[in-house]
């Protein structure tokens, strides 16, 4: 059983049954899933919820899949909440930073939070054949989720991928095409093909169910701060799934009163090569145009246009958040620097939230005695990386004294 009532229109509010695969409203615009909070409330307790050991399935009650047996799993665990000490010692500060490193999940991102939901409900539907368009860690999670439930996939990616993705996503049995432009071209091919190829088109927020996926990144950072959100969130932002989906777990767990009115400010992190989000929210606007020549090495966030644009600006809005743009130098920089000292390989959009605090912290956007969380998002080994060189020969005496 599962305890959602029916799914809605982000935008008109208009409803959809539940039980029956969902594209784009008619609207064009994101579906949401919606839950009977109130029966939720009554069947589990954080007593309870303490006690159950399945990564984000924990949040089972809270999750659309009907039948447990359709449930894909690839060893989902709860990611950890990781205290970057030395950091803030430097800077001398009375509040914390903490990392959730979502690396640590199956094919090494949180696109597995949000596959592993799809492909599950793709699944209870009958669906064999899914679709998307990737800048390369989303497609890695969606091969390795369908072949493991026995279905098909076709994936895009823009052809500057990083060769590690593309191959992964082979590997992992997804069928991989490199095409001359960026994700939203992919998008396109995706969408055109629906009708020619019977394939189901599993992008970001053009189906209901990655965003549930996403949204237990809410629910368990909820649980590990002891059901006490943190001042701030900084987010890497390219569909924007996982902010938006966040906000949606915060709402539902006020609802059934198991975290209270305080919200984190939600921050939009985005690269000053590919910031739509960011200039339409400076702009006041709630729709962003594409971003022409997108470009950043941090490919998960080279994302021009958002379907889900004016939910991620709302939920920023609303939480007295902001979206900031860092440049590309200061994200690598970051990285280079927490690596150094504090021993913790970000990925570069995980290290882009970095970049991003310590800009808002200049301009005091955030202060010293906030308690903020960084999403690393993906693990930085998939990552290219500064090159070394020193070498030693052992036919030659070792000169000890370099070391
Ligand atoms: C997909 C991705 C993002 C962006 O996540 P959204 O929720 O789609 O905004 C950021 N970083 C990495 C590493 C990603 O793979």
């Amino acid at each position: 059983m599962s305890f959602v009532t029916h799914l809605e229109c982000s935008y008109t509010g208009e409803h959809y049954e539940a039980g029956i695969p969902h594209g784009l409203s008619t609207a064009g615009k994101p579906i949401l899933v919606r839950y009977d909070l109130e029966a939720i409330k009554k069947a589990i307790s954080k007593e309870e919820m303490a006690t159950r050991t399945e990564g984000f399935w924990r949040y089972k009650e809270f999750l659309p899949v009907t039948q447990s047996q359709n449930r894909i799993s690839l060893g989902e665990v709860v990611t950890p909440l990781i205290r970057m000490s030395h950091t803030e010692q430097k800077l001398g500060l009375t509040g914390e930073i903490i990392v959730k490193d979502e690396g640590r999940l199956p094919t090494g991102s949180f696109k597995a939070r949000g596959l592993a939901l799809a492909v599950s409900m793709a699944k209870e539907f009958g669906i064999d054949h899914l679709a998307m368009p990737t800048n390369g860690n989303a497609g890695a999670a969606m091969a390795a989720y369908a072949t493991a439930a026995g279905m098909k996939t076709t994936i895009f990616c823009p052809d500057d991928t990083p060769a590690v993705n593309v191959e992964e996503i082979a590997l992992q049995g997804g069928d991989v095409y490199r095409v001359n432009g960026l994700i939203n071209d992919c998008g396109k091919i995706v969408g055109e093909g629906k009708d020619k190829t019977g394939w189901f088109d599993v992008s970001t927020l053009k189906e209901p169910y990655r965003i549930e996926g996403k949204k237990t990144m809410g629910l368990e950072l909820a649980e590990q701060l002891g059901w006490e959100l943190p001042d701030a969130i900084f987010y890497p932002t390219g569909g924007g799934t996982g902010l938006i989906g966040m906000w949606k777990a915060f709402d539902e767990l006020e609802a059934i009163g198991w975290i209270g009115s305080k919200r984190p400010k939600m921050i939009a992190v985005q690269a000053t090569g590919c910031a739509p989000i960011v200039k339409a929210w400076e702009a006041g606007e709630e729709h962003a145009p594409v971003w022409e020549n997108a470009w950043t090495a941090a490919a998960g966030i080279r994302v021009p246009v958002a379907v889900g644009d004016f939910l991620i600006i709302r939920a920023v809005r609303a939480s007295d958040g902001f979206a900031i743009a860092v440049d590309e130098d200061d994200i690598f920089e970051a990285r280079d620097e927490i690596a150094r000292e504090e021993g913790f390989l970000l990925c570069p959009e995980g290290a882009a939230t970095y970049a991003a605090y310590r800009q808002a912290l200049g301009d005091g956007r955030v202060s010293k005695t906030d308690r903020v969380v960084l999403y690393n998002c993906a693990t930085g080994l998939k990552y290219p990386m500064p090159p070394v060189n020193k070498s030693v020969d052992r036919n030659k005496p070792v000169k000890y004294s370099q070391f």
